[in-house]
């Protein structure tokens, strides 16, 4: 008898698998997809691994097989194993990010009968058993839950398992029915005629329903039904208005059903690859015969990292790429970041690779999710493009990875288990496929430049723009001053030169990019006299204001001092609470330029219906004059209209109290200075800052990443942050603070103990210290981090309460 090790999906089997024994009339490989009994219930699980010997003296049998081939391919069973000991997730999490789409769901018991029609001799039964018997028989088989509802629990219960005992009943299981949610767009539309909702709008605003009138002037001017996120940016009214209008009988709502298809390869044409350049032909010759080589064994597997400033045809190296391994008889994956998904760059693809492509996105209904997931397993895709969950796809005879913009934070999945990074999976997933990674950027990750550099990864770079025929420079940047502005007596958040510029543009009818980073808000303490920003003694990150204590605090060291009333560089009194949310930027922007249209786009404005593309496409379609946002901004950059993009303050990102801040600073920057002025000569960008000789600022501005690398990690080696060391981020959360904070203590006690009996001179426990969004859902948070060699080997073998999180190589300290 053989038997299994099965990973289980309970929140019981945390990170180990359970022996199982293996039922003779079933044939099981590793990888498949199994029916297990656990507990009291019966749950999905999925073999890892066949064995002669079980792990425990009594093992139950598999209870069934859920599908007949196997969902995960040996490398993927590996690799879920190595997600699960790195980043200390329970197992079965890890293995879900590889199975089809859906596919975690309830099982559903259902009733048949086993025997034949000979056999049917019920004279020996008791009525009532007779009766279960007979109902089987007619329906050919019958849902438990529905033989339940008809007998009574008990009674169902009772019955079946006799029946099931002597051999006239058995059980079966299915998965409970996915259940696939259609797409509905919510229509609002005219009750009345154009005519009589014009006189009804004169009324309104005599009755000073402003927003009432001007969103039923907007529906009589369309005349037709309008898409209600469009009605309601387009008027800027919120549902109440809509509302008060349905009251009144003069529109009304319709849900329509609206298809959503990956790839509609009807409007797509065929494109040919291009002649590359001297840069990108280098850059695809290095590629081809690291794929040749491992093609033949002859090589292990390389990483290369791409470095190429935006525009420099790194895509086109990608795709041709792409198009090497595929003449081997490879396949591919690519990742994107999530707001890079867009579909332009789908097309792009699509058109390369006409019918070869799938898209994998959560944005995609679960049918459709789970037929692209099908397509690929079957070996239909040349290519599999998706964001951070794209890594997953069950690409066989996997060739090349690529990342782009491989710096991206959103490669990292923080907010739940497994909190894993993308990159760093795609580069185990590599080593155990024999595929080849591509991480490209223009920016790269500081610690992805650093693994270049040292050799563990390969350098490609793409110095220049691949110039089009009209030539399209780097645009002009001037990084302002904001103390000099102080000085000259303005006091507007916007200075004389990003004032000016706007108003200029504006007028000559071009489009205006405000930029904002938001996270940080107003928690830094700053002068506005000399631009000086306190900062944690031992730990060099900002120290954030905390207005309940009016103290400064550290956030990975707790280190607490009072705000000081003067400067301590300069003794100006004029030291300050800075920060301005999109809210107030657009209000301000308002004021300062009147005549001027003015769209905002942030996560706020993204979360109900307004998708990112119907904001950028407004701003396209020159609907509004100026664009104020948050990050993404700096992504949906390729806007020709685009010939400012003033950065309202760069040290709100400079500020954030974290170890990474000056790189997310450059990173941004950079992007928005490579992307302005897409459209012509005419590019200019304003940087306004408190600190313009800040490396991470100027090297943005010069676009001179190699400058700004030598500085980053320098300071990385001196405070011993990665790629020096690697860290994990403890969080524990309680309703209550004393307790939290007491748990945290514990844990930091704990950990020094362990690292003292076993030895362990590389690792050091860094805080306990408040989290920055220190109470979140009601819930007080508490950190420590740890840092040192091998964070997770060591917390491996601690055991950790409920209520702690776990990250591993976590992006942000914050
Ligand atoms: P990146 O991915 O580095 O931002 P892209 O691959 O998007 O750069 O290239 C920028 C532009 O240059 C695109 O419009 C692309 O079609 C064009 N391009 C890229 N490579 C070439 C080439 N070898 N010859 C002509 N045009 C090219
Ligand atoms: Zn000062
Ligand atoms: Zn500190």
């Amino acid at each position: 008898m053989g038997y299994a090790e099965v990973s289980v999906n309970s929140p019981i089997a945390q990170r180990r698998t359970f022996s199982y024994s293996i039922p003779s009339d079933l044939s099981i490989e590793a990888g498949q997809a199994v029916w297990v009994p656990f507990g009291n219930k019966v749950l999905q699980g999925i073999v890892l691994e066949l064995t002669d010997y079980p792990a425990v003296e009594e093992t139950k049998d598999i209870a069934g097989i859920i599908e007949p081939h196997p969902m995960l391919s040996p490398p993927q069973i590996s690799l879920a194993r190595w997600i699960s000991e790195h980043y200390l997730s329970p197992l079965f999490d890890a293995v879900a990010l590889m199975l089809p789409p859906g596919f975690e769901r309830k099982a559903v018991t259902f009733i048949y009968s086993p025997l034949s029609p000979k056999e049917r001799d019920t004279s020996s039964l008791a009525q009532e058993q007779r009766h279960v018997v007979e109902l089987v028989w007619e329906r050919g088989r019958v849902a438990l839950k529905e033989m339940e509802k008809a007998l009574g629990a008990k009674q169902a219960r009772r019955i079946t398992t006799q029946l099931i005992g002597q051999g006239w009943l058995a059980r079966s299981y299915e998965l409970e029915p996915v259940k696939v949610k259609p797409k509905r767009v919510s229509y609002l539309y005219l009750a009345v005629k154009a005519g009589e909702a014009r006189q009804e709008a004169v009324k309104l605003r005599q009755k000073r329903a402003i927003k009432q009138a001007a969103l039923l002037d907007f529906l009589a001017e369309k005349d037709k039904p309008v898409p209600w996120s469009e009605a309601r940016r387009r008027v800027n009214c919120d549902k109440a208005a809509a509302g008060a209008l349905v009251r009144k009988g003069l529109a009304e709502f319709q849900q329509v059903e609206v298809k959503r298809q990956p790839i509609s390869y009807q409007d797509i044409t065929p494109s040919a690859p291009l002649k590359l350049t001297a840069a990108q032909k280098s850059a695809l010759a290095s590629v081809k015969s690291s794929l040749c080589q491992t093609a033949t064994g002859s090589t292990p597997p390389a990483v290369f990292l791409l470095h190429g400033v935006t525009g420099s045809g790194k895509t086109e190296v990608y795709l041709q790429s792409l198009a090497e391994a595929v003449k081997l008889g490879k396949r591919g994956i690519v990742m994107v970041p999530e707001i890079a998904l867009t579909p332009q760059t789908i097309e792009r693809f699509a058109s390369r690779f006409p019918h070869k492509v799938a898209v994998l996105h959560s944005k995609l209904s679960l049918g459709e999710q789970f037929d692209e997931w099908q397509r690929i397993k079957s070996g239909e895709c040349d290519v599999a493009i998706g964001p951070r969950s794209a890594v997953f796809a069950p690409q066989p005879k996997l060739g090349l990875i690529i990342i782009d913009e491989e710096h991206e934070w959103t490669y990292k999945q923080h907010d739940k288990s497994p909190r894993y990074h993308a990159r760093d999976v795609a580069i185990k997933l590599a080593e155990l496929t024999g595929a080849m990674v591509i991480l490209g950027s223009a920016t790269p990750d500081v610690e992805s430049f650093y693994h270049a550099q040292s050799g563990d990864y390969r350098l490609l770079q793409l110095p220049q723009r691949v110039v089009p025929k009209e030539g399209s420079p780097l645009p002009r940047v001037e990084v302002v001053d904001l103390r000099d502005e102080l000085k000259a007596g303005n006091i507007s958040i916007f200075s004389r030169s990003l004032s000016q510029a706007t108003a200029d543009a504006v007028a000559n009818k071009e489009q205006v990019i405000l930029f904002l980073n938001r996270r940080g808000g107003a928690t830094f303490v700053q002068c506005r006299d000399c631009g000086f920003v306190l900062r944690c003694r031992r730990c060099e990150v900002t120290l954030t204001h905390h207005f309940a204590e009016d103290a400064l605090l550290c956030h990975q060291c707790n280190y607490r001092m009072p705000v000081p009333r003067i400067c301590p560089q300069c003794s100006s009194n004029r030291i300050k609470f800075l920060g301005i949310g999109t809210q107030k930027l657009e209000q301000e922007a308002g004021r300062a330029f009147p005549e001027a249209r003015l769209l905002r786009w942030d996560s706020d404005a993204t979360k109900g219906r307004h998708s990112h593309q119907e904001i950028l496409n407004k701003f396209r379609a020159h609907d509004a004059d100026i664009l104020i946002g948050t990050q993404m901004v700096a992504k949906g950059l390729d806007l020709p209209l685009v010939t400012l993009v003033g950065v309202v303050s760069a040290d709100t990102s400079l500020n954030f109290p974290d170890f990474r801040s000056g790189e997310r600073t450059f990173q941004l920057l950079s992007q928005v200075v490579g992307r302005a002025g897409r459209g012509g000569p005419k590019g200019e960008v304003v940087i306004q800052t408190y600190s313009p000789k800040h490396y991470a600022i100027q090297m943005a501005a010069e676009h001179d990443y190699a400058s700004f690398y030598e500085k980053e990690i320098g300071y990385r080696r001196q405070l011993h942050n990665p790629p020096f060391s690697r860290l994990a981020r403890l969080v524990y959360s309680h309703t209550n603070d004393t307790l939290c904070q007491r748990e945290v203590e514990r844990m930091k006690r704990l950990l020094n103990e362990e690292i003292d009996s076993k030895g362990i001179d590389n690792l050091s426990v860094i805080g306990p210290a408040p989290a920055f969004i220190h109470r979140l859902r009601g819930r007080f948070r508490w950190q420590i981090i740890l840092r040192g060699s091998k964070p997770s080997a060591f917390l491996a073998q601690i055991p950790i309460p409920q209520g702690w999180t776990v990250d591993i190589d976590p992006i942000g300290l914050a």
